[in-house]
């Protein structure tokens, strides 16, 4: 017992215990996060290339905390996904960005799709497929309207459970896009099975493309790989016409990223979308 008990305090030390009281304190108010209508959703336009024309947007969560102010996914959506918490807020990004693309449809301004993130807890959770139907029934939008974007690395899980969600996903009509590419080990069988319409091109390669050889190979091969399964290949993290032009030397079809514009909240990005119209 006494040996227990020093194996316990050395685990709990002063700063785990801070660590650990800070991270209860974040899930506690993460919870609460979409009852006090703390959450907000922002969106970055993708663009054609060459003519730059609007082609999507992808939504990105956001959280106003009350004390911390403007929160970014990465420090919160992990303790999301640890907890259990993305089911319910992955459920609410849908709804909202699905009305959202409703609002955008009356007023005749929707883009072609809307990108939604559906992180790999959600995908295995075997629910997102109801939620998903009930959302598009709730709104009535048309499937092809909503995107859904999944990371690679969710692949390298290989639970049926997930791959049967995209195979009925795919067949209510919504679009499938599969993210982070490059940074996983999907296999071509995989990436068959899955019947997406899109790959993106992690921004980790584009960076440093255009001074980095051996990431501009990788680049040019993540293109030949998409254009040989039929998919629209995009890249993300474009920051520089630079990388832009090298990008369609390459053949890529579309990109996203500073160059174009940061993700902006609703107002912002509805006056992008009226302005890209006219
Ligand atoms: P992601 O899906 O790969 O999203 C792209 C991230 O790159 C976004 O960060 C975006 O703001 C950022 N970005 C866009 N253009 C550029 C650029 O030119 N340069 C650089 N350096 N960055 C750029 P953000 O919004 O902080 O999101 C981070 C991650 O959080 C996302 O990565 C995604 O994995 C996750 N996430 C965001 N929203 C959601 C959501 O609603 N649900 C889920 N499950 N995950 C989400
Ligand atoms: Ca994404
Ligand atoms: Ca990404
Ligand atoms: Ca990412």
């Amino acid at each position: 017992a006494k040996q227990q008990g020093r194996g316990l305090l050395r685990f709990f030390s002063p700063e785990m215990t801070q660590r650990a009281k800070t991270r209860l304190r974040l899930e506690a108010d993460l919870r609460r996060a979409i009852e006090r209508d703390e959450l907000l959703l922002y969106y970055q336009p993708q663009v054609d290339l060459p003519h730059r024309k609007l082609v999507g947007l992808e939504a990105l969560v956001r959280w106003r905390h009350p004390q911390r102010g403007l929160v970014p996914p990465g420090d919160f959506i992990p303790l999301a996904e640890e907890s259990g918490l993305i089911v319910s807020m992955g459920e609410w990004v849908l709804r909202t960005a699905c009305r959202q693309i409703k609002h955008w449809l009356e007023t005749g301004i929707a883009p072609q799709q809307t990108a939604v993130n559906v992180s790999a807890v959600q995908l295995s959770h075997g629910s997102l497929v109801e939620r998903v139907q009930k959302i598009l029934d709730e709104t009535g939008i048309p499937p092809q309207r909503l995107e859904l974007e999944i990371t690679e690395s969710f692949i390298m899980a290989d639970s049926e459970q997930s791959f049967t969600s995209l195979t009925e996903l795919r067949a209510l009509g919504v679009r499938l896009s599969i993210d982070d590419f490059g940074t996983g080990y999907a296999s071509f069988g995989y990436l068959q099975r899955i019947a997406a319409q899109k790959l993106k091109i992690d921004l980790s390669f584009v960076r440093d493309m255009t001074t980095n050889s051996s990431n501009a190979s990788i680049v040019r091969a993540i293109i030949a790989l998409g254009h040989s399964l039929g998919l629209n290949v995009l890249a993300e993290g474009v920051e520089s016409s630079e990388q832009a032009d090298y990008l369609l030397a390459l053949g890529c079809d579309a990109i996203q990223g500073y160059l174009i514009s940061r993700p902006l909240p609703v107002d912002e990005i509805t006056a992008f979308l009226v302005q890209a119209r006219g």
